[in-house]
């Protein structure tokens, strides 16, 4: 067996030195058995949280209700989960409370896909149950059971096999695509952080544009906040060669394409409760995209954006032109290059130096002569120096 998993089979054997069961599953044994990288590593035990809690000394508890632990052991962290049955879905989501079973088999058959429900021993013996390794290999997302059943029991399953569209390539098998159009309402039930965290696993995906277009094809778009209305944008995005753009890159390429003032862009991006923070970026870089597509760089609007945005708005641009246009960028290079102040903050004179040079009382006329300098200094006519700018207020009887 090959690392990360090999690092990890000294857990699996301390585990079931104490007589429980333990096995890799989930998206790290399908990753394996595709050969992509792998992030983490799940393992699901017979063990109870408690249990596992007296087997290692150093431990994190991640949702004892839910039954699962994070153990540190040398160096790494693994999530442990007790088998688990889930039978009592309640209002279309995850259940609140579940039930610890101790076989494997029926641990797998509450997972949402076939190719997510295969586990691993640690001798890498496989178990699949659902024939899971036959659809990796055809590439296909299939329900573990009726697709129907297991989309009403929790309605966020639909967004997954999705979002696994766009992340692996493959294709949603017939039953699956048809029952997220017939269950596709029932995503309302959901709460808009869990739908918001995987609309961001979809568009980090490489495979974005199939991702895209199944949501609308099987039209759950209009079940998930600020997209009712964003069809002829997600069609745009889903044309677009998008995968060299970071998440928030992307998140701004499609406010562009919404084509609304940056009040609405802000209000459509608060609609996924994402943090204010996010939000001012992501606006602020759509904002710049808008105005790339109007102008060109100049002096007045690299200054204005600030360099590292324009150097992401203008990669925004070029993704969206499908073009690498090296000229362009090495214009705005030396745009950036040649500005003699980045902000404010550069001018080498203070507030209170103007005060006392002009001897003047302390008032709005301050900023409005920074402003001057600011202007004069980004133009090349004043040079950004104490005793020349000096000179320049004293002489200058505007304020
Ligand atoms: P990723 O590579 O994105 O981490 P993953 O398959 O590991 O993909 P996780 O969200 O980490 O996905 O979940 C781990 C496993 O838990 C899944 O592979 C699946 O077996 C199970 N699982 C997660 N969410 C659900 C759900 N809503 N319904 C049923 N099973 C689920
Ligand atoms: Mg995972």
């Amino acid at each position: 067996m090959k690392e990360p998993f090999k690092s990890a089979i000294p857990v699996l054997e301390l585990i079931e030195r104490y007589g429980f069961k333990a096995y890799f599953v989930g998206g790290s044994v399908r990753d394996y058995i595709l050969g992509l990288p792998i992030n983490d590593i799940d393992i699901a035990s017979s063990a109870t949280p408690s249990e596992i809690k007296e087997i290692f000394p150093k431990t994190i508890d991640l949702g004892i209700e839910h039954g699962t632990v994070m153990v540190l052991h040398n160096n790494h962290s693994y999530e442990i989960t007790t088998f688990r049955s889930e039978s009592d879905y309640v209002d279309f989501r995850r259940p609140t409370s579940v039930t610890f079973i101790r076989s494997i088999e029926e641990d797998l058959a509450r997972r949402d896909f076939t190719m997510n429900a295969v586990g691993m021993n640690r001798f890498g013996e496989i178990l699949d149950p659902f024939e899971g390794i036959v659809d990796i290999e055809a590439k296909t997302i299939r329900t573990v059971g009726m697709a129907s059943e297991r989309f009403s029991e929790d309605a966020l399953r639909m967004l997954r096999g999705i979002r696994f569209v766009s992340k692996l390539g493959f294709v949603l098998e017939s039953d699956t695509y048809q029952g997220i159009k017939d269950n596709k309402h029932l995503l309302t039930h959901i709460a808009v952080e869990r739908i918001a965290a995987e609309l961001d696993k979809l568009l980090s995906g490489y495979h974005t544009s199939q991702g895209i277009q199944l949501l609308i094809d099987t039209e759950i778009y209009k079940y998930i906040p600020g997209l009712p209305d964003k069809k002829a944008a997600l069609l745009e995005l889903s044309q677009l060669q998008i995968h060299s753009l970071f998440i928030d890159e992307k998140w701004a390429l499609f406010s562009h394409l919404i084509q609304k003032g940056e009040k609405e862009i802000k209000q459509f991006l608060s609609s996924f409760r994402f943090s204010n923070k996010r939000v001012q970026q992501i606006s602020y870089m759509s904002k710049w995209l808008s105005e790339r597509f109007r102008n060109s760089w100049s002096i007045d609007s690299v200054y204005a954006c600030g360099k590292e945005t324009a150097l992401q708005v203008e990669k925004i641009y070029q993704a969206y032109q499908s073009k690498v246009d090296s000229f362009a960028v090495d214009r705005l290079q030396a745009i950036i290059d040649a500005l003699p102040i980045h902000s404010l903050a550069d001018i080498k004179v203070s507030g209170s130096d103007l005060i006392e040079w002009k001897q003047k009382k302390a008032g709005p006329w301050v900023k409005d002569v920074l402003k001057e300098i600011e202007t004069e200094i980004l133009n090349g006519r004043l040079e950004n120096d104490n005793e020349v700018i000096k000179e320049w207020v004293t002489k200058c009887s505007l304020n």
